[in-house]
């Protein structure tokens, strides 16, 4: 049994009693009582019966919990079942003996931690469309419901979408951020494992749902499907939605009409490419955060050459940190030039993904081939994980696209693969000078070389 379908079933059970040499076992409602005795018996009577040492059946009857919340790791039903089996508790829960690791598919995607709105510089053409997430952020489904942002590549939409998620969650209440392509994979799978009574109660029981990239469920049947009747279901309970997407709704052609309709109900903004001095001002901030003694001049310079992308004006900055903070170049005008130059030439030239397997396979003295194949050595995987966290980051593609260029794994293992680096790049120095090498020399290249 999986985390999710844990929390949402049995952590509040208690033992209440034995009956007739039935163990009765209190659940929180009608539909987790149906849910257990139906679908989950043999699973839970399994591992009762174990943790017993003998074959025990088990009636579920509804009742409210007398018991104050548990916490996380805490499981009152197996505790007092390992209490009454004589010897004193284990150290080690039995739940967590018993439990598999949750599967990656079902684990909420979790917030970036630097999204949030003190960290979202908006000049003049921004202002707007983040003094609106900050309204929806403060007055759930009050003022803008759905509220959907779109806008290039690059320009703050995850950003936002997380700041709203974070500001909800910081008031307790129940925000699922999630890339759509996830919602979809997590339908794929409930349909597979016949759990989507699970999948549509996790998505219908939040109090907000951010939906990230939402042109990826243009043409997919099933999934706006689901996804129109969770939106209805959502909104009919007054619960707010936010969305973002690369293109206007009216520009996906692919989107069923109908939810089109629902999205153009609701409030639609644009983010643009910040003006000269609020890309200024980002730097500034950048500057501060990592304290990076960068002066105003210098912040100009790299404002002057980057115009594309937020994201690209972040992949220079923090490439001139690392030049700076790690490898110890001084810090001048000649420097500030080698790296724009690096970084605009990329943008004219798209990195794709065949250029990410071929720059990462390189620098680890692997072929793509290596990559792409099943091989396992820590160094292979490694590598692997690095081109795949650098292909989301830096070729548009979604992770099933890139899932595919990766010889066909699944976009669960994509994810983790992501998450993994993400996490390795924040605690390890080694990880972040290879991927910074392997970025820096990925945006380098011309296509021809
Ligand atoms: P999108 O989802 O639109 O492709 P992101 O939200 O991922 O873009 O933004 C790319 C990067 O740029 C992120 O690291 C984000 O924090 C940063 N960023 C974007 N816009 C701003 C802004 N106005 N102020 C500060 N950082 C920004
Ligand atoms: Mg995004």
């Amino acid at each position: 049994m999986d985390r999710a379908q844990f929390d949402t079933w049995l952590r509040d059970a208690a033992l209440l009693g034995e009956e007739n040499g039935a163990l009765v076992i209190g659940v929180r409602s009608d539909y987790a009582r149906e849910m257990l005795q139906q679908r989950m018996y043999r699973t839970v009577s399994r591992v009762v019966s174990d943790v017993v040492g003998q074959q025990v059946e088990l009636r579920f009857v509804v009742h409210a919990p007398k018991l104050p919340p548990t916490s996380d790791t805490d499981m009152p039903l197996f505790r007092l079942l390992a209490q009454q089996s004589g010897e004193s508790a284990p150290a080690v829960p039995l739940h967590q003996k018993l439990i598999r690791p949750a599967k990656a598919e079902l684990l909420d995607y979790d917030l970036n931690p630097r999204y949030t709105f003190d960290r979202f510089i908006a000049g003049g053409e921004n202002q707007m469309v983040a003094a609106a997430a900050q309204a929806v952020a403060e007055r759930p489904a009050s003022a803008y419901n759905p509220f959907l942002i779109y806008g290039g590549v690059g320009l703050g939409k995850t950003h936002l979408l997380q700041a709203i998620a974070h500001a909800y969650r910081s008031r307790g209440l129940r925000a699922i951020y999630i890339p759509s392509e996830i919602f979809t994979n997590d339908l794929v799978d409930a349909i597979r494992n016949r759990t989507t009574a699970l999948f549509r109660d996790k998505y219908r029981s939040a109090d907000a749902l951010l939906v990230d990239d939402i042109q990826f469920i243009a043409g997919k049947g099933s999934t706006q499907e689901e996804f129109f009747h969770t939106f209805n279901s959502l909104s009919s309970f007054n619960k707010q939605i936010v969305l973002a997407s690369d293109r206007h709704p009216r520009e996906l052609e692919a989107l069923a009409a109908r939810l089109r309709s629902r999205f153009e109900g609701g409030l639609i903004m644009d983010v643009l490419m910040p003006e000269f001095e609020t890309r200024v001002a980002i730097l500034r901030s950048w500057a501060v955060e990592k304290r990076l003694d960068l002066p105003i001049t210098y912040c100009e310079l790299i404002a002057m050459r980057v115009k594309d992308s937020v994201r690209q004006l972040e992949g220079v900055f923090n490439q001139l940190a690392a030049a700076v903070q790690i490898n110890r170049q001084p810090l001048t005008p000649d420097l500030i030039s080698a790296i724009t130059a690096g970084g605009c030439r990329a943008q004219r030239s798209q990195i794709t993904l065949e250029r990410v397997l071929a720059v990462t396979a390189e620098h680890f003295g692997l072929t793509p081939d290596d990559l792409i194949g099943p091989k396992r050595a820590s160094v292979i995987n490694q590598a692997r994980q690095i081109a795949m966290y650098l292909a989301r980051e830096h070729t548009g593609a979604s992770l099933p696209q890139i899932g595919d260029a990766f010889g066909g794994r699944k976009h669960s293992t994509v994810l983790h693969s992501c998450s993994k680096v993400a996490e390795d790049i924040d605690q390890d120095v080694t990880i972040r000078t290879i991927v910074k090498d392997i970025r820096s020399r990925l945006i380098k290249l011309s296509p021809e070389l």
